[in-house]
């Protein structure tokens, strides 16, 4: 049994798993996990295996302290890391700039590589970059490899890759649309054709990634043409902290009226904004308690959400010239039937009517929820962006 070790390393934070590629779903996993707190006076560490959880509760100085904990907690719970047959090690990566269009085997070219993309990505590129150069360090005898979030839409089309400001300007900063869950949307939109039995080439899909983060695309033929999320995953749907598509004004009237610094701003949207701005809880489960009680501000959140979903559903319905296919996944997609309902309520006359028994189903497979008599096919698939990194890393075992 060859297995792959997963990891997405952030900035005070290491999730991983030991992922065999050749399953499916959460069969897939041989164990799973993360460190927390990192650096902080309190850290956490645990392991999931076998349907049992063991969490730690300890000082974790650095990344290389957490990495070597990791690989004690898979000795405590019998998993020995030297005899799983771990033949790469996948690591997530959210910016691959315009330097990286596919997965790479890591050395240290790729490593400054990645560093140097950091100022497009200044929350993540720099934490991957130090897991990286830990876990090379702990697990030197397999090829490691990085799996960018950028890549399945690093060729948009000029049409939707191009943001329309000076374009001296733009080339100066590396300034493009790079969208973000790439890994997602390919995984979900691959999966599709299988599942339908039909040409990729002849299909038209639209997928709603409906996570804390969340994003859209718009996939001809197996290719994106167009995704939500821009230069960073700040722009597109409203997600759990972030706004989503904004005015660039409401920035320079911030900045110059309320004093606001750029960090400020940065943190503001990022961090503070989308539902959790308006309920004060990003969960959306807490939304829907909200909506369950007839809460006025629940309504209006949720309106808010619901109208932008539609907004990109309408826009790449236009933009593909149809649909064949639309899409959910991700927690909020894979688990709300009533955002699902919602944002695709009321558009039968263009083809889309959502079978209410088999919405209401939970998902654990990729199902099917419009009716049959439906002209596009409406489907919940389950994402997995661990599997999917761990099935493109183990193309470079050895
Ligand atoms: P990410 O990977 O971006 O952190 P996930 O894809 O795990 O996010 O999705 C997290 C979101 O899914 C949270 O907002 C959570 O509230 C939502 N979610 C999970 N389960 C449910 C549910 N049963 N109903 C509605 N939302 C849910």
């Amino acid at each position: 049994m060859s297995t792959v070790f997963v990891i997405n390393s952030g900035s005070s934070s290491i999730k991983y798993q030991l992922i065999n590629p050749a399953l499916e779903g959460t069969d897939a996993v041989v164990a799973s996990g993360m460190v927390d707190q990192i650096g902080l006076p309190q850290g956490k560490y645990s392991i999931k295996h076998d349907g049992e959880k063991i969490e730690h509760i300890a000082a974790i100085p650095d990344h290389s302290v957490g990495m070597q904990l990791v690989i004690d907690l898979f000795s405590e719970v019998g998993l020995d890391l030297d005899t799983q047959d771990v033949v790469a090690v996948g690591h997530r990566v959210v910016q691959g700039g315009n330097i990286f269009h596919e997965p790479v085997k890591i050395d240290d070219t790729v490593v400054e590589q990645i560093e140097s993309l950091s100022p497009l990505a200044p929350l993540h590129n720099p934490a991957h970059v130090l897991g990286m150069k830990v876990a090379r360090k702990l697990l030197p005898s397999v090829p490691h490899v990085a799996v960018f979030d950028t890549a399945f839409f690093s060729d948009l089309p000029d049409a939707s890759r191009i943001y329309p400001i000076p374009q001296n300007v733009a080339e100066k900063y590396s300034v493009r649309r790079y969208g973000a869950h790439g890994t997602s949307h390919q995984y979900v939109s691959q999966q599709v054709p299988e599942l339908l039995d039909r040409d990729p080439a002849t299909l038209r899909q639209i997928i709603l990634h409906l996570g804390n983060g969340a994003s859209a695309s718009a996939v001809k033929g197996g290719k994106p043409i167009d995704t939500s999320m821009g230069l960073t995953p700040l722009e597109g749907l409203v997600m759990g902290t972030r706004c989503g598509d904004i005015d660039a004004s409401v920035v320079f009237h911030l900045m110059r009226q309320g004093g606001y610094t750029v960090d400020e701003m940065d943190t503001m949207f990022n961090r503070q904004s989308g539902v959790k701005a308006m309920i004060g809880s990003s969960d959306m489960r807490d939304l829907d308690d909200l909506m369950a009680a007839h809460d006025a501000v629940g309504q209006r959140c949720w309106n808010v959400y619901i109208n932008r979903l539609k907004r990109y559903i309408g826009a790449y319905m236009v933009e593909l010239g149809g649909v064949d296919v639309i899409v959910f996944t991700a927690g909020i997609g894979e688990n709300s039937p009533e955002i699902r309902e919602d944002c695709l309520a009321g558009l039968e006359e263009l083809g889309i009517e959502i079978d209410k028994d088999s919405n209401n189903h939970h998902f654990r497979k990729p199902s099917i929820i419009s009716t049959p008599e439906s002209k596009v096919t409406v489907m919940v698939v389950p994402t997995n962006e661990e599997l999917a990194i761990s099935r493109q890393a183990i193309q470079f075992a050895e």
